[in-house]
Order: structure tokens, then C-alpha cells, then sequence
């Protein structure tokens, strides 16, 4: 049996750049990895992004519904003659997952033996947790916390939406990419203080 990870952290913790690194160690041995990406993250498309350059295409771009189960299954077919041994599944934007998909994803671990390394945002710009999220924190083996820095020099663990000059306190829990609208990780001191000013 294999495990489900949830590795996650404040957004520019370097989700995606982990995410590329676990792909390069599993290939530099000869062994081939599927990178999934659900479809509702459009920064960079099909692609998944490190803020470090670096880039590669999602194997398997995960629409709402779909069951990631058996798109990894289809996938493992069209490979097998081919390529080498599919020895690891790694999701970027894994808060974007819908519950049914991280129920697939702990699936794919204990009945399918392969390994899943899922990389997400714990909570939105409200402290609210993502649906995938929440589910990831709920059902799989292993968190780890990758950790990024506040303004501060403490250990950011939320995420500010900021917009208009101030923090946003309203709004849908996804934006990606919205005209004027940025985030910044921050500590719950930096983050609790923000609030209170505007
Ligand atoms: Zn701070």
C-alpha cells in the first residue's frame, strides 16, 4: 500500500517548484511520474508554473466531475508498452481538487500502490479552508507544512487578498489572475493587524 500526501503552505511557499523537483528525482531514475492539475486553475493553463522559471505541461488536466482515478488509470494504459514504470502521482493546486477527486486520490494510493503527492493552499484569504483542502487534511497519511516567511520574518500561515488599497474581506473564495487583485502570505500577527485596519 501506498500513501497520500498533503504537502501544504501560505501561497509562494514553492508548492510548484517542490512539485517539479519530485518529478526530475523520479525521472532521473528511470522512473515516470503523472503531474495533474485541476482545470480550474488558469494561471499558466496546462502548465504547471514554479515562480523560479522553471515549467513543465500537466499530464492529466483534471475538469470538475472527472474522476481522477480513472484518468490516471487510462493514462498507466496508453504508457505501459512504452515508457518507464509509472511510479508516483503529483498534483499541483490541490486545494482546487473537488472531495470526490481526494477520495480518488487515497484510492489511487492504497488499492493502486502508487504513491500521491498532493501540493495545495490550506485556507483562502478568509482562513477558510478549500474544499480539496479540507478533504486532503481529512483523509491523507502524511502533512507536511512547507514553509514560507512574512513580512516580518515569521512563518507566514495565511493568505491576504489585497485589492483597492486594503485587504479584501468579500468576494468569491477563487480569483485567479482578476485585474488589480494580489496576495501576500503573512503571519496570523501581520494578518490579524491588516484586518483590523482596514
Ligand atoms: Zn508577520
Amino acid at each position: 500500500m501506498s500513501k497520500l500526501f498533503f504537502r501544504y503552505g501560505a501561497m509562494n511557499s514553492g508548492k510548484s517548484t517542490a512539485l517539479l523537483q519530485v518529478a526530475h528525482n523520479y525521472e532521473e531514475r528511470g522512473q515516470s511520474v503523472v503531474v495533474v492539475k485541476p482545470a480550474l486553475d488558469t494561471k499558466g493553463h496546462n502548465k504547471i508554473v514554479s515562480r523560479l522559471g522553471v515549467s513543465r505541461s500537466a499530464d492529466i488536466l483534471l475538469a470538475s466531475g472527472e474522476d481522477l482515478r480513472h484518468k490516471v488509470d487510462e493514462l498507466r494504459g496508453r504508457r505501459s508498452s512504452s515508457e518507464s514504470a509509472l511510479a508516483c502521482v503529483l498534483i499541483d493546486e490541490a486545494q482546487f481538487l473537488e472531495p470526490e477527486q481526494v477520495d480518488a486520490a487515497l484510492e489511487i494510493a492504497v488499492f493502486d500502490n502508487l504513491p500521491v503527492v498532493a501540493f495545495g493552499i490550506r485556507t483562502d484569504f478568509r482562513r477558510r479552508a478549500f474544499p480539496g483542502s479540507l478533504r486532503l487534511l481529512e483523509v491523507a497519511h502524511a502533512l507536511e507544512e512547507m514553509k514560507t516567511i512574512c513580512r516580518c520574518g515569521a512563518k507566514a500561515i495565511f493568505n491576504a487578498r489585497l485589492g483597492d488599497g486594503g485587504m479584501a474581506h468579500e468576494g468569491h473564495q477563487i480569483m485567479i489572475d482578476a485585474p488589480g487583485v494580489t496576495y501576500e502570505a503573512l503571519c496570523a500577527h501581520c494578518y490579524l493587524k491588516f484586518e483590523q485596519r482596514h
